[in-house]
C-alpha cells in the first residue's frame, strides 16, 4: 500500500519503520523544516523499550537507566519507592532516561534520506473509497492509500475527524530544564518524584551527568505568566528539603521551558474509513506517568500488527488497531489526568503499596507486553 504520514515525531518515524519493515511505500509530511534537536529528556519505560527493540531500535548507550523512583513529602521524608529494576528483569528491558533529540535520532537511523519531506504542513486531508488526499498549505497535494495523522496535540488531521475543542487545557502546567546539575542523583538510577502543597518537583539523571528537573504548578491560560519564572519557582519551592533548593540555585532563566498540560477524552474510534491517528494526536495527556511516548510507540506497533493481517478492507484493520488499543490507552490517559501534586498520600499508608507494583501497572498499559505474557502462557 501507499501511507502518508502527517509529523516527523516520535510516532510518525516509529510507523513508517513498522510500515517499512512490512514492504509498503510511505511517505512522512513534517511541518518543521529540519528534525527536531530540541526537547528535555523523555522516560522510555520497559514498554516502550520492548517496541523499540521490535523496531530494530536499540537504546544502548543512550541515557540513564532509572532502576528505583522514590516519592518523598517536600520535608525529604520517604512516601514510597517503586522498584523499577524489577520490571525490567520481569519484560527483559531497562526503563531509561533519554534525551528527546536521541531518541528522535535512532528512531530516524537507517531509515531512507528522502522519507520525511520537510516544510510540508498539512491544512486539510480528504477521502472515498479509493483512497486519501492531503493538501499543504502551500496549495501542493499528495494522495495515497492510507493517512496516519501523527502529527501531535495539535493535529490538523484529528481537526478533520473530530472537529476543534476535542483537547482541553489541564489544571498543571511543567516549568522543566535538562542541564549539567551535580547533585546526589545525578549520576545515578534513581529517580526522584517530590510532591507538597506548592506543587510537584520531579528530578531524574539523563546521562553525561545531566539532570531532567521540572516542577509542577497550578495552571490555566487564562492567567499570564510569571515575568521571572525562575525567581517564582525560587520563591516556591526555595524551603523544600534538599536537593531542590540546589538545584533551583544552580538552573537558570535560559534552562526553562514552559509546558502546559493538555488532555482529551480518549474516544474509542478515533480514526474514519482511511484515516487514524496515532500518539499525542488521538491521546493528548498530561506527562504525569511519562507514558506519553511510550504509548505512541504502542500505537505503531499494534497497527503494524493489524495491518499485516491484510484483508480487502483496511479501513476495518484501522478500526481494529484502535479497538485493541482503547483499553490501554484509555486507562493511562485517566490516571494521567491526575497530577503528582495530588498524589500526596500520607507516607504510612503509601508503604502498603509493594515495591513491585509499578511491573503489574506496566503490562496493564501495554499491548506489547501483554502479548508477550500471552504467548509466554
Ligand atoms: C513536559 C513533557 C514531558 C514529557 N515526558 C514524557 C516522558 O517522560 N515519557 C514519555 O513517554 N512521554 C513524555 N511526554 C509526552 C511525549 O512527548 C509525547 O507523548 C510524544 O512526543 C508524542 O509523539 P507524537 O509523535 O504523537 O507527537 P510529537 O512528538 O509532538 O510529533 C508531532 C509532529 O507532527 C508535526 N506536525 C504538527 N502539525 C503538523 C501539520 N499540520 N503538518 C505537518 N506536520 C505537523 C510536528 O512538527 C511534530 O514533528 C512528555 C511531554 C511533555 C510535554
Amino acid at each position: 500500500m501507499d501511507l502518508l504520514i502527517i509529523g516527523a515525531g516520535v510516532g510518525g518515524l516509529a510507523v513508517a519503520r513498522v510500515l517499512l519493515a512490512a514492504g509498503h511505500r510511505v511517505r512522512i509530511f513534517e511541518q518543521a523544516p529540519a528534525r527536531r534537536t530540541a526537547g528535555k529528556a523523555l522516560l522510555v519505560w520497559s514498554n516502550g523499550n520492548a517496541v523499540l527493540n521490535d523496531l530494530g531500535v536499540s537504546l544502548d548507550g543512550l541515557g540513564a537507566r532509572i532502576d528505583r523512583i522514590d516519592a518523598l513529602t517536600s520535608g525529604g521524608r520517604l512516601r514510597m519507592s517503586m522498584d523499577i529494576a524489577h520490571a525490567a528483569d520481569r519484560y527483559g528491558f531497562p526503563t531509561q532516561a533519554i534525551p528527546r533529540r536521541d531518541l528522535l535520532e535512532r528512531l530516524a537511523d537507517g531509515l531512507p534520506d528522502d522519507l520525511v519531506h520537510y516544510g510540508m504542513t498539512c491544512r486539510s486531508v480528504t477521502q472515498d473509497e479509493n483512497g486519501v488526499a492531503v493538501t499543504f498549505t502551500d496549495g501542493s497535494t499528495a494522495t495515497g492509500d492510507l493517512l496516519v495523522g501523527a502529527d501531535g496535540h495539535h493535529s490538523a488531521v484529528r481537526r478533520h475527524l473530530w472537529g476543534d475543542g476535542a483537547v482541553r487545557p489541564a489544571t498543571f502546567g511543567t516549568w522543566q530544564g535538562l542541564s549539567p546539575i551535580e547533585t546526589p542523583i545525578t549520576d545515578t538510577t534513581r529517580h526522584l518524584m517530590i510532591t507538597g502543597r506548592e506543587g510537584a518537583c520531579g528530578l531524574m539523571p539523563a546521562g553525561d551527568g545531566l539532570l531532567q528537573w521540572w516542577f509542577d504548578t497550578r495552571w490555566s491560560p487564562a492567567v499570564p505568566r510569571p515575568a521571572a519564572p525562575l525567581a517564582e519557582l525560587r520563591r516556591r519551592f526555595g524551603h523544600w528539603a534538599s536537593p531542590v533548593p540546589e538545584v533551583l540555585a544552580a538552573a537558570t532563566e535560559d534552562d526553562l521551558e514552559f509546558f502546559g498540560h493538555h488532555w482529551n477524552k480518549v474516544r474509542q474510534v478515533w480514526g474514519e474509513g482511511r484515516i487514524t491517528l496515532v500518539g499525542d494526536a488521538a491521546h493528548t495527556m498530561p506527562p504525569t506517568l511519562g507514558q506519553g511516548a511510550n504509548q505512541t510507540l504502542e500505537d505503531a506497533w499494534v497497527l503494524g500488527q493489524e495491518l499485516a493481517k491484510g484483508g480487502d478492507d483496511p479501513a476495518v484493520r484501522l478500526r481494529a488497531y484502535e479497538k485493541a488499543r482503547y483499553p490501554h490507552i484509555s486507562l493511562v490517559s485517566r490516571m494521567a489526568k491526575r497530577n503528582p501534586a495530588n498524589w500526596r498520600t500520607p507516607p504510612l499508608l503509601a508503604r502498603l503499596i509493594p515495591e513491585t507494583a509499578q511491573t503489574t501497572m506496566l503490562a496493564r498499559f501495554s499491548n506489547r507486553l501483554t502479548a508477550t505474557a500471552a504467548q509466554s502462557g
